[in-house]
């Protein structure tokens, strides 16, 4: 397996490939590798010869506010368990996505304010930009429907910074096929959204959440659950499963089962950040259950902030 950490040499290695005529899948991925990644990877070899792993830690879609500094990294471990799969060809761990050999405007002065064009000052949005403030990077990817809601409505940062962290990935390995997880559900849609609307010739794979043993979606973030608020997260896939079943049974109320699973998150000492029932691809609300949706929720228990969501494919009728 190999270790690839520069740009240029990650593009020559896939094209050395292509050359050879493998077909080629991407797997992008932050690190702190658990089972959810590794399932991605066995997907991945359904559909490509050969395997690219990529593990960075992206500041443009971190706020400055957000967790960027207590991510969990574990760069050796992630090699070892991408290894111990035998299916792995290429890690791609760059140091900084975001260092160009042709220089941005460095010789101006630092400056911890951008201007929108208008005069005004802007503070920065992301961690790139803070940590950058040379301005050295400016062209971002946005996917600008589905990036509004759910996610991206607390999160304003992310999905722009996502759409162009994947761009960049994709212009650097050349993947045939890349695979996300459905556990980020609006991720998934956006970049199958990107793809299609700006022509990469490359095709999205979905893959299914992968659940620890009592339920939870696997997550690095997980590892900074207390014991006691990683008891109270059951409560997520709970909500979700029994909001299934009632569905099943003819509840169709969008605002019913939104309530019920409020109160169930809230009950066991969750905050709920949004409970959303969308569209599987449009990603667009609806009041009454009579489409295939996914039902979408971001809570906090402590200070983790936790995704999940379950797919309703059969209306009730
Ligand atoms: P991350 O490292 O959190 O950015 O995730 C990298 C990829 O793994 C994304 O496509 C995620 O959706 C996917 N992923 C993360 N957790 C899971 C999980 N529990 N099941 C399936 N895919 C996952």
């Amino acid at each position: 397996m190999e270790v690839i950490r520069e740009k240029a040499d990650m593009r020559a290695w896939s094209r050395r490939i292509r050359r050879d005529g493998k077909s080629l899948a991407l797997v992008p991925t932050m690190g702190y590798l658990h089972e959810g990644h590794l399932s991605l990877v066995r997907e991945a070899k359904a559909h490509a010869d050969v395997i690219v792993v990529s593990v960075y830690v992206n500041p443009g879609q971190f706020a400055p506010s957000e967790d960027l500094s207590t991510y969990p990294s574990d760069l050796q471990g992630d090699l070892l368990k991408l290894s111990q799969t035998g299916v792995v060809q290429a890690v791609f761990c760059p140091r900084n996505l975001y260092d160009y050999d042709t220089p941005g405007p460095l010789s101006a002065p630092p400056r911890h304010h951008f201007s929108n064009g208008s005069g005004e000052k802007q503070a920065p949005v992301s961690c790139l930009e803070k940590e950058r403030c040379d301005g050295t990077h400016e062209t971002w990817v946005r996917v600008e429907r589905l990036e509004k809601g759910m996610c991206g409505a607390s999160r304003p940062v992310l999905f722009r910074g996502v759409a162009t962290v994947v761009t960049k990935l994709f212009h650097i390995v050349e993947p045939d096929v890349a695979i996300f997880g459905k556990k980020d559900y609006q991720q998934w849609r956006i970049i199958s959204r990107m793809v299609r609307d700006l022509d990469f010739a490359i095709e999205i794979i979905g893959s299914e959440i992968v659940r620890e043993a009592d339920g939870l979606a696997m997550s690095s973030r997980n590892v900074r659950l207390s014991p006691r608020d990683r008891k109270q997260a059951l409560s997520i896939n709970k909500a979700l499963s029994e909001a299934k079943v009632n569905v099943s049974k003819g509840s169709i109320s969008s605002q019913d089962i939104k309530h019920r699973i409020f109160q169930t998150v809230s009950d066991s000492g969750g905050r709920i950040d949004y409970v959303e029932i969308v569209g599987q691809e449009s990603l667009e609300p609806v009041e009454k259950i009579e489409c295939p949706v996914v039902i979408c929720i971001a809570a906090w228990f402590g200070d983790v902030r936790l995704i999940d969501n379950i797919e309703i494919d059969v209306p009730a009728v």
